[in-house]
């Protein structure tokens, strides 16, 4: 049925209402064909009865007297019967035939039952029977005249009367039947036939009417078309609902519309915003570091005067009390408090590179290419080779998947993982930092581990916010490396995620995506920097 399932609705339709139709024609002609049929036998069955009755009773007198040369008279009126072929009366003591007639000679034509009869081997009815293309009856003939079918009382058969028949006409009159029948047939096919194109059109019109609507909105996307609604059969309120929900579509494209306006709006305010405080840090943590420096130096030079003031004061001839005073001064307070002006100075000095880097992340555009990562981990590992030689670490790296990024940032991502594993080690055991990598569908993973201090569970995702410190007292850090590390993951459509335990060490998982057939490779050596940079 999948053929008739593709059908247009008006050819399906037009198809079931001709089935219908035809169906219940080809029943009922058939019913009307076989009861005229029948009756057409019937009739010429009754026809030939009564001819052949009348015929009998015509021959019976001759033959009851004897005189053979009447029945040619008597059998006279048949020969005008068109469709009696041959009439033959046979007397019954000898068996013989007395008299015949036929309307044309048919030497081959055996007339049944009668030599059978002749032979004594079988009795004659009174009957009337189509045998092959022929009617034949048989009819007695009696003594006493007879007026009907039946045999008159105290009546002797004398002889019997054959007649046969053709159906000739018979099968003519069912073919002229059956030709006009089948000519009604087609009249009715052909009346039928145009009927259903006509009126599958109530039907399928609004249906197409709808669907061309529907087809017009999917390809403008114009909600503001509608059905014209004719009437209040299902079709009304198909097209009722179909209206009602193209007003809602219409209302919603107006909310959708609407809201995407004012997502652009704030996304570009929100996009101006962080341009803002990009610069705001850029240039706070870039113009801050001047006087800076200048503080860090003017307080070197000072730490420098001092001495060489107490060295005059050693030398000179001063009083033992001022001199004791100076010195106190000289050698205590003000060692300890320019003490405490560098080392505030030189953490707001790492504060504030912290800070120009985050912001340099945002800033400067990033050209992403196919990175080695086995190349990138040499480089990485030479730059922290110092640091793990002092801290007696064990560092391994295993064979690495590459990635597409870039390859200034991902390097800066991965020293500042490395540079936390060094930082929170464990000083109750010797640290172990390995490097390891896989492939995932269209991903590169990369894990770094370490068996440091670990992360409480709570902590696990505040760390990446910036400012945020496990230990704030701490001076090792700033809280911003993990910042950083976030940031350059969402300019790669990377993922980050830890897993750690509070005394056991933890992981860093990255996922990072893989490299791209048209992308070029890069050679990390040539231009990559450290997390120091
Ligand atoms: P910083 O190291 O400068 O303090 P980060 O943003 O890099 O800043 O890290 C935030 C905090 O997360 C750190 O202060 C530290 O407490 C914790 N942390 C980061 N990496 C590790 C690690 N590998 N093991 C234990 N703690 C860590």
């Amino acid at each position: 049925m999948k053929w008739f399932q593709n059908f247009s609705i008006k050819n399906k339709l037009t198809v079931i209402m001709l089935t219908v139709a035809l169906l219940s024609m080809a029943v009922g002609f058939t019913f009307i064909i076989i009861s005229n049929i029948k009756t057409f036998t019937k009739e010429m069955l009754e026809n030939t009865h009564i001819i052949a009755n009348y015929t009998a009773d015509a021959c019976a007198t001759p033959i009851a007297f004897n005189q053979p040369d009447e029945v040619k008279s008597a059998i006279e009126p048949i020969r005008s019967v068109a469709y009696i072929e041959s009439a033959y009366v046979y007397q019954l003591d000898t068996k013989d035939l007395l008299w015949k007639w036929d309307r044309k000679e048919n030497p081959n034509f055996i007339t049944p039952f009668i030599s059978e009869w002749q032979n004594g081997q079988r009795d004659l009815k009174n009957e009337v029977v189509f045998i092959g293309e022929y009617l034949h009856a048989f009819k007695p003939l009696y003594s006493t005249m007879n007026l009907g079918a039946k045999a008159p009382v105290d009546a002797e058969i004398v002889g019997w009367l054959y007649i046969r028949a053709s159906r000739a006409p018979l099968d003519k009159k069912i073919s002229e039947y059956l030709r006009n029948m089948s000519l009604v047939g087609i009249g009715l096919i052909v009346i039928t036939y145009f009927l259903a194109v006509r009126f599958q059109r109530v039907i399928s019109e609004p249906i197409l009417n709808l669907a061309s609507v529907t087809e017009k909105i999917r390809i403008t996307s114009d909600y503001s078309v509608r059905v014209k609604k004719e009437g209040k059969d299902e079709i009304g309120i198909l097209y009722f609902g179909f209206n009602n929900m193209l007003e809602q579509l219409q209302v919603r494209e107006k909310q959708r519309d609407e809201a995407m306006e004012e997502q652009k709006r704030l996304m570009a305010e929100l996009e101006e915003k962080n341009k803002e405080l990009e610069q705001v840090v850029y240039v706070t943590s870039h113009d801050l570091r001047s006087p800076l420096v200048n503080i860090q130096g003017f307080s070197k030079e000072l730490d420098f005067s001092i001495k060489e003031l107490g060295e005059m004061l050693n030398s000179g001839d001063i009083p033992q009390e001022l001199r004791t005073q100076f010195d106190y001064i000289l050698q205590e307070d003000i060692p300890d408090s320019l003490k405490y002006i560098l080392s505030s100075t030189s953490k707001m000095d790492a504060l504030l590179s912290g800070l120009l880097k985050l912001s340099r992340v945002g800033r400067t555009a990033t050209t992403l290419n196919n990175i080695d990562m086995n190349e990138l981990f040499t480089e990485i590992s030479n730059a922290f080779e110092f640091h793990f030689k002092e801290g007696n670490v064990a560092f391994s790296v295993g064979p690495l998947p590459p990635c597409y990024g870039n390859d200034v940032q991902i390097n800066q991502m991965f020293s500042n993982l490395v540079s936390n594993a060094l930082k929170y080690r464990d000083p109750n055991r010797t640290p172990v930092i390995s490097v390891k990598g896989w492939e995932e569908q269209d991903r590169a993973i990369y894990c770094v581990e370490d068996n440091g201090l670990g992360i409480a569970k709570e902590h696990q995702k505040k760390i990446f916010e910036i400012f945020h410190r496990l230990n704030p007292g701490d001076s090792q850090g700033e809280g911003l490396g993990l910042t950083i590390v976030n940031k350059i993951i969402g300019r790669h459509n990377g993922k980050i995620w830890v897993e750690s335990e509070p005394g056991a060490g933890s992981k860093f998982i990255i996922s990072l995506p893989k490299p791209r057939a048209s992308a070029p490779p890069v050679n990390t050596t040539s231009d990559s920097v450290s997390k120091n940079s």
